[in-house]
């Protein structure tokens, strides 16, 4: 099931800036139980919001910087952590 735009941004909104996880979003937002979460977190880019792979916190994704080695993307301060260099 594809969730609307609406919804989506609901759902960017509601987990930028915590470390919540999607299903807390869908119960959250009551987005019903037959939601694929994990196509909702891959859905959630195209509303500028992207889970650190590192410290487990949602930003905006201009604000990650994407790493091979650790596979996704990195917040600033996980890349200082790691000796990733941040642009
Ligand atoms: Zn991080």
């Amino acid at each position: 099931m594809k969730i609307e735009r609406e919804k989506l941004e609901q759902v960017g909104e509601y987990l930028r800036g915590t470390c919540k996880s999607v299903g807390d979003a869908v119960s959250a937002l009551e987005l019903g139980e037959d939601v694929d979460e994990t196509t909702l977190e891959a859905d959630l880019l195209d509303v500028d919001t992207e889970l650190c792979v590192q410290c487990g916190w949602w930003h905006e994704v201009c604000e990650l910087e994407y790493s091979e080695q650790h596979g996704g993307g990195l917040c600033e301060q996980c890349c200082d952590e790691l000796g990733v260099e941040f642009n």
